[in-house]
C-alpha cells in the first residue's frame, strides 16, 4: 500500500494557520484535514464535526485513556487533540493528511512520526500577531491575553521545525508553503497570482 504523507502546520494562535490551511485545501484537493477534538465552546459560525469535534472534559479524558489521540495538549484552559484512527487510516490509504495544531502537540508528532513534515508559521511582527488576534474578534480579552502569553513561548520554538514560513502577504505565504510541501496543481485549479 502506498504510504501517505503527514503534514503539520504549527505556530501561535492568530498567525493565520487556519486561513492558510483553508486556501491550501481549496487549491489542493488531495489534502485531507484532520478534525480535532476540543473541550472549548464553539465560536459563532463553527460547525460541529467540521470545525472541531466539541466534547466535554470527561469525554476528552476518556479519549486520552483509550489511546485514541495521536497527540494532545492543553491550551488556554482547554484541551485539544488529534483523533488517531482517522489519521492512521487515511495515511494507510496513501492520503496526504494535514494537521493544524499548537507547538506542544506538534512536538509529539515530530517525535512519533519522524517522516512527518512540520512547518512553523511566523507572524511578520509581534504587533501584527496581536492585531490579527484582535481583528478575529472571537476571543474574550482574558482569552486573548492567555493566547498572547503563550504565543511568546511558541515563537521561540520556531527553529525546532522543518521550515518556517512568514505569513505576511497571504498569497506569498501560500506559495511558499506549496514549495515547502512539494504541492503541485491539479489541472483544473488556478495557481495563486504572483
Ligand atoms: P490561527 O488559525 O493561526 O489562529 P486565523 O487563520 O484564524 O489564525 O487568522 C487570524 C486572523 O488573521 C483572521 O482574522 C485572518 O483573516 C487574519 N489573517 C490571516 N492571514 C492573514 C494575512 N496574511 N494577512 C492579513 N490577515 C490575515
Ligand atoms: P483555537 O481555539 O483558536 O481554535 O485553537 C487554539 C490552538 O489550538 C491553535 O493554535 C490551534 O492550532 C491548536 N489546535 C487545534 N487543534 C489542535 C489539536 O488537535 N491538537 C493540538 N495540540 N492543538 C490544536
Amino acid at each position: 500500500m502506498n504510504e501517505g504523507r503527514l503534514i503539520v502546520l504549527t505556530g501561535p494562535s492568530g498567525v493565520g494557520k487556519g486561513t492558510l490551511l483553508k486556501h491550501l485545501c481549496q487549491r489542493h484537493p488531495q489534502l485531507q484535514v484532520s478534525v480535532s477534538l476540543t473541550t472549548r465552546a464553539p465560536r459563532p459560525g463553527e460547525i460541529p464535526g467540521q470545525s472541531y469535534i466539541f466534547v466535554s472534559r470527561e469525554e476528552f479524558q476518556a479519549a486520552i485513556q483509550a489511546g485514541a489521540l495521536l497527540e494532545w495538549a492543553e491550551y488556554a484552559d482547554h484541551y485539544y487533540g488529534t483523533p488517531r484512527q482517522a489519521v492512521e487510516q487515511a495515511l494507510q490509504q496513501g492520503k496526504w493528511v494535514i494537521l493544524e495544531i499548537e507547538v506542544v502537540g506538534a512536538r509529539q508528532i515530530r517525535q512519533n512520526f519522524p517522516q512527518a513534515r512540520l512547518i512553523f508559521i511566523c507572524p511578520p511582527t509581534w504587533a501584527t500577531l496581536e492585531q490579527r488576534l484582535r481583528q478575529r474578534g472571537q476571543d474574550s480579552e482574558a482569552a486573548m491575553q492567555k493566547r498572547l502569553e503563550r504565543a511568546k513561548q511558541e515563537l521561540q520554538a520556531a527553529p525546532e521545525f522543518d521550515a518556517q514560513v512568514v505569513n505576511d502577504n497571504l498569497e506569498q505565504a501560500i506559495h511558499e508553503l506549496e514549495i515547502r510541501l512539494g504541492l503541485t496543481y491539479a489541472d483544473n485549479v488556478k495557481p495563486p497570482q504572483e
